[in-house]
């Protein structure tokens, strides 16, 4: 396996939301692993794709339309194109590194052949998508990139205070997972590591190379666990034992251990948004959401909060319910 992968990458998206929020480097990753249309076009973009309606949801685009339904029409079905940030494309680096340590036999997974494996896996990155060297172009001394790479070994180093990956066996790395609920309705994502246990209890493990969020914002962090939690559960018939955040910006573990209630109230929850991302694409009403986070959206330009306007909407319409949807106003949960 290889989301939080973000896999043939981890954020093709650009600078997202603060690291709190339920995007991560590994389901954008799902999405571009995936044909299908709700992915998210990157400046590198090789070609045009056809524009359909889409077909699946990742716990990053559910998040994006609970952030604001106009940031994920740009982000699905317009595919506008979005710029590398820094931290994502840290998060990527040090997501690789994670993984790739597990190839070492369990003994030599230490920190220091950890660390070592940072340059080697960002010329890696350079070669898979050649635009996150556009964040250093300015930069021709190499001293940014330096202080960069020096922070990407710095939150690797922390991961060895949190977790012994030399006890470690997972049972998948970077796990591209896909399920379709019975409503017909596709889940998928990119889960960082999978653990299971001689006794077959299941633990979820994602990473995260920003901080942990405070208590009262720690549901959202959950979201996209519960989120996994639902798809091995519908894939494997069991439910996992435990969630498993780890924040490398902070050094915290925020762990939940989810019961078959948490799991419906998700599944009803996705039911509900898909319903309303449904409405919103047959209607063209994909309404802005302004909030604190718009400081990191990459689409002011096109948003009427800020003046701009939308792009000519790509897909066919009908008329709007005059009601309108409470777009935009569900949480997490
Ligand atoms: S700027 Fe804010 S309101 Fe506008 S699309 Fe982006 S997130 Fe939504």
């Amino acid at each position: 396996m290889e989301t939080s992968t973000e896999d043939a990458a981890e954020e093709t998206r650009g600078p997202a939301r603060p690291a709190a929020t339920v995007t991560d480097h590994a389901d954008a990753a799902a999405e571009t692993t995936a044909v299908a249309a709700d992915t998210t076009a990157t400046a590198a973009s090789p070609a045009p794709v056809a524009i359909r309606p889409p077909t699946s949801l990742s716990p990053s685009r559910a998040g994006d339309f609970m952030q604001c339904p106009l940031l994920y029409r740009f982000r699905v079905i317009d595919r506008l194109p979005e710029k590398p940030s820094e931290a994502a494309t840290r998060g990527t680096l040090v997501h690789a590194v994670l993984e790739r340590l597990f190839d070492a036999p369990a003994a030599e997974r230490t920190a220091p052949r950890a660390k070592a494996l940072v340059p080697g896996q960002w010329d890696r990155l350079r070669e898979s998508r050649p635009e996150v060297e556009e964040l250093f172009a300015d930069d021709p001394e190499g001293e940014r990139l330096a202080r960069w790479l020096t922070e990407a070994e710095r939150l690797v180093e922390r991961w060895f205070t949190l977790e012994d990956p030399s006890r470690l066996e997972p049972a998948e790395r970077e796990m591209f997972v896909e399920a379709e609920l019975d409503s017909g309705l596709r889940l998928r994502g990119i889960i960082d590591r999978v653990d299971v246990a001689p006794t077959g209890e299941v633990r979820i493990v994602d990473y995260k190379t920003g901080k942990a969020p405070r208590p009262q914002y720690a549901e959202g962090a959950l979201f996209q666990m519960k989120f996994y939690a639902l798809v091995v559960w519908r894939l494997r018939k069991v439910v996992p034992r435990r969630l498993q955040l780890v924040y490398l910006g902070s050094g915290d573990v925020l762990t939940y251990d989810p019961v078959v209630a948490d799991l419906e109230r998700v599944e009803r929850k996705l039911l509900a948004l898909w319903d309303a991302i449904r409405l919103a694409t047959e209607t063209g009403d994909w309404r802005p959401r302004p909030t604190k986070l718009c400081g990191w959206c990459d689409h002011q330009a096109h948003c009427p909060e800020f003046g701009g306007t939308p792009p000519p909407y790509p897909l066919p319409v009908r008329a709007a319910d005059p009601g309108g949807a409470e777009q935009g106003r569900m949480g997490p949960e």
